[in-house]
């Protein structure tokens, strides 16, 4: 991984420093089956160092309220044109961003900002912009959310690279974003000379190209529609799409209440939360949502008339966004 005389100690405190959110907990998954799971737990250098040993894979909660010091661009596929695209606007913006061949299929593209932290929203607002340039408006960004609203959610995990049992593989290690993709032969020369973005950068970049303004015009819009995609709010659209970790019961039956109110007769809904179910990722050790919860929660939804749109339950909440128009109304 590297041809330079570095010690372990040297490498684990560089790491710690650049892959770096939440302390008390973190994300980790089965390098056999993929299969993701929580650690309530602080991160040691012992876990990072199981990390880069290819022991047991290491993944951080990027946000620590509102603030991040990454930016990820998951591009989950194996064609890299638009990862290249990315690397190459974001560049022409000034942000130095670096490419990781990710586990499986696809490519992260990394921005890191200041130690400090920036807020997650800049970062996203910037983010999504350069996506939207190069038509991949839809490709998912690390943070998820703008911010961290309560003590019992933590945001979505993100793998850290350079796990050591893929390392060898060429998988998750930073590779040249050019025409070959071919990795850095020293990891830790990359790591060593990462760039950071500041926050009055972003800040240059959403003034000149008033994203902000855009934001507001987008606000306005859905404001006019109510909810823009099938009638769902955000918070439901992004549920749906992503699955919750907590709550599984309570979302479930909120989101019944929203297929119920757009229109769905009962049976289509009770499929479409079976499938939904299979996204979630319950932590704690807590089992799937059964097919027999899910009816459950479903009739009580389907029973009754609720108008309420749940934005008090933390699940809910975790994945609100400020462009809602309840959201609006509310707060
Ligand atoms: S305001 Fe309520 S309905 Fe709107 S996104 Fe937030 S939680 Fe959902």
């Amino acid at each position: 991984m590297g041809s330079k005389n570095r010690s372990t100690d040297y490498k684990i405190t560089l790491f710690a420093g650049l892959f770096q959110g939440l302390r008390t907990a973190y994300g980790t998954y089965c390098p056999e089956t993929g299969k993701h799971r929580q650690v309530k737990q602080m991160v040691k250098k012992t876990t990072l160092y199981r990390h880069l040993k290819g022991i047991e894979p290491f993944g951080f909660y990027p946000l620590v309220g509102n603030a991040t010091r990454i930016g990820v661009v998951d591009f989950d596929n194996h064609d890299p044109e638009h990862p290249l695209g990315f690397i190459i606007r974001a560049h022409h913006f000034g942000l130095a961003s670096y490419l990781e061949k990710s586990k499986s299929k696809g490519y992260h593209a990394w921005i890191f900002f200041s130690k400090a932290g920036v807020p997650a929203k800049k970062v996203r607002l910037v983010i999504q912009y350069i996506l939207d340039e190069i038509d991949c408006s839809e490709t998912e960004i690390f943070p998820k959310q703008n911010r961290i609203v309560n003590k019992n959610s933590y945001g979505n995990f993100i793998n850290a690279p350079l796990f050591g049992k893929f390392v060898p593989q060429g998988r998750t290690v930073f590779i040249r974003p050019d025409a070959t993709l071919k990795p850095y032969p020293d990891q830790w020369d990359v790591l060593e000379s990462i760039q950071r973005i500041h926050e009055n950068q972003l800040d240059t970049i959403i003034d000149i190209n008033q994203l902000e303004r855009e934001r507001v015009k987008e606000k306005i819009n859905s404001s006019n529609n109510r909810f823009s995609r099938f009638g769902l709010p955000i918070c439901i659209q992004r549920i749906l799409v992503e699955g919750v970790s907590f709550e599984q019961r309570v979302a479930c039956f909120r989101i019944a209440v929203h297929l119920k109110r757009i229109g769905l007769p009962y049976d289509v809904a009770v499929a479409a939360l079976y499938q939904w179910s299979k996204r979630n990722r319950p932590i704690d050790g807590k089992r799937l949502i059964t097919f027999h919860e899910i009816e459950e929660q479903t009739k009580w939804a389907f029973k009754n008339s609720y108008n309420g749109y749940g934005c008090q339950e933390p699940v809910i909440r975790s994945f609100c966004d400020s462009i809602c128009p309840v959201r609006n109304q509310r707060f």
